[in-house]
């Protein structure tokens, strides 16, 4: 609780500094402004082909009108950006991120020196910088699957994105995240001495139930829950993973979001967790390294989605002689022909990275080119980021697409992704709301 009020003190202050200084270029567009968006290709978010000389006419923060030029005349007085030879894709959607990690090193500290010794008012400042690296990378909407410790920090954080205060994408916000005693860190410390964890920790339905309440009530948009925590190889050469929470502990979660029409992302490795987590009816599978084909079967008859965040294990592996690097290297042993089996069989698959398990200063996109190494075709992985984020998140038709009645949240980039998946690495223009945030691409006039 205490942690709770610091981190709202924080952002509070914050607020004010950054209202001190230079806001105007967070302002929302005028209700009646009209921008028309023109360059050389359009990849819209659903359709399996681009679509040539794009122009997209925006009013205010909503797309109205997309067609190809010469086909309408441009709206009379509207702005035009044209982008000459760049490709525009809808605003991209990581439905994986944590803006209050930091991919923390081990030889720093690792991830327990940011619950013991960084101030709140340090990780919060952070995650600012994170919500702008998220934007700046073209991502204008991230679903932030929980705060590690940092209580309900990302609400606040959202509140100051909303209320353009400071930068970032649309966030939809996971709070604490719930896991069971023994099922989160931090963890290897003296019984006698309380320590924070990362997590929500609960034992038992009511207490599940309970939990969930508490976030909601909060402000969760998600619930974030862990069905698996320690994993290790065992003599046979299998990755196992503990589970966590029990189906009855889980349902009663799962029976809660639904009623308040929120959904569950449970972190699921592979195993008993991971079918406890299909059991228990989780809507969203995180990272199910390695699926069975039954469990397989089973996503596709309840509609499960698969965030399968496949480029963060190949981060920083541990030595190969040892347990842990045995286990880091079998997870991505199995993990992408697992991947690849989901894929076959049509699971749902919307794209995550796990951005901040890894630092916020490398590329979020490099996970891009992992989807295609396993099976997607490039305008595959642009729609899992895309439309079948947005579908993931319940917002079809209004994020993750350029078309009439869409939020204007757009992007663009110099080449063409179709051809070189990399090319989402360098978005250089970025409008979020119908307001440009960041411009760096060379227009046709220039
Ligand atoms: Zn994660």
């Amino acid at each position: 609780m205490r942690l709770m009020l610091c981190l709202g003190a924080v952002i509070a202050c914050l607020t004010r500094l950054c209202l001190a200084g230079e806001s105007t270029a967070l302002g929302a567009n005028a209700p009646t402004h009209v921008t028309v968006v023109r360059a050389r290709a359009l990849i819209d978010g659903t359709s399996s082909q681009p679509r040539s000389n794009p122009e997209i006419v925006i009013r205010g923060n909503r797309i109205v009108d997309v067609y190809a030029v010469g086909t309408h005349a441009p709206p009379r007085g509207a702005e035009v950006i044209d982008l000459g030879g760049a490709t525009i894709l809808p605003g991209l959607i990581d439905c994986h991120t944590h803006i209050f990690l930091q991919g923390e090193v081990p030889a720093a500290g690792g991830y327990d020196e940011q619950l013991l010794k960084f101030p709140a008012s340090y990780r919060v400042a952070r995650a600012i910088v994170a919500a702008r690296r998220a934007l700046e990378q073209g991502f204008t909407t991230i679903r932030d699957v929980e705060t590690e410790g940092a209580g309900y920090g990302d609400i606040g954080i959202k509140q100051a994105i909303d209320e353009g205060v400071i930068p970032g994408p649309r966030l939809f916000a996971s709070t604490r995240a719930i896991s069971t005693t023994g099922g989160y860190n931090l963890e290897g410390y003296a019984p006698e001495i309380q320590v924070p964890k990362g997590a929500q920790l609960i034992d038992g339905p009511v207490e599940a139930r309970k939990a969930a309440r508490e976030q909601l009530d909060h402000g969760a948009d998600w619930i974030k829950v862990y069905m698996t925590h320690r994993s290790w190889v065992d003599e046979q050469g299998a990755l196992v993973s503990q589970p966590t929470l029990t189906v009855e502990e889980l349902k009663a979660i799962v029976d809660e979001a639904h009623g308040w029409r929120k959904k569950v992302a449970c972190h699921a490795y592979n195993g008993i967790g991971l079918q406890r987590a299909l059991d228990g009816g989780c809507d969203s599978i995180e990272h199910g390294l390695e699926l069975s084909d039954a469990q397989i079967a089973q996503m596709i008859r309840q509609g499960t989605w698969l965030v399968p965040t496949l480029a963060v294990y190949y981060y920083d592996p541990d030595p190969p002689d040892t347990p842990t690097g045995k286990r880091d290297r079998k997870r991505v042993a199995v993990h992408g022909p697992s991947f690849q089996k989901a894929l076959r069989a049509g699971v749902r698959i919307a794209f995550g990275t796990d951005v901040g398990g890894f630092p916020w200063t490398e590329p979020i996109a490099q996970e891009f080119a992992r989807e295609v190494e396993f099976g997607m075709t490039p305008m595959q992985a642009i729609q899992s980021a895309t439309a079948r984020g947005a579908e993931l998140l319940g917002r079809s038709g209004e994020l993750g697409i350029v078309a009439p009645g869409a939020y204007a949240d757009v992007i663009a980039v110099a080449g063409d992704p179709l051809v070189d998946i990399n090319e989402l690495k360098s978005v250089g223009f970025v409008m979020k709301d119908g307001v440009v945030f960041k411009s760096t691409l060379k227009s046709a006039s220039q």
